[in-house]
């Protein structure tokens, strides 16, 4: 089994919400924070939940998100 870890440079974050609307999950949420630019960036709800599909790092405009696969024993 593999876990996917999704990380999100949030400074680099404009919250277009394009990853939100593309995740087939609909596990990416945005934050409540304001980042350095002054934007609300996008972050996950339900890490456990992604399928690692990458369709928010790709669809993303500003390469604010990397995917992490994690090989577990299980
Ligand atoms: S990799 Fe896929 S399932 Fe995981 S957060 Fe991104 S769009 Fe959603
Ligand atoms: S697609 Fe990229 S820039 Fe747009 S909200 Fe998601 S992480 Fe932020």
């Amino acid at each position: 089994m593999a876990k996917f870890q999704v990380r999100f440079n949030s400074d680099k974050c404009k919250g277009c919400e394009l990853c939100r609307a593309f995740c087939p999950k609909g596990i990416i949420v945005m934050s409540t924070a304001i980042n350095s630019k002054g934007y609300s960036p996008a972050s996950i709800s339900d890490q456990e939940a992604c399928v690692g599909c990458q369709s928010c790092a790709l669809v993303c405009p500003d390469g604010a998100i990397e995917i992490y696969k994690e090989e577990t024993s299980e």
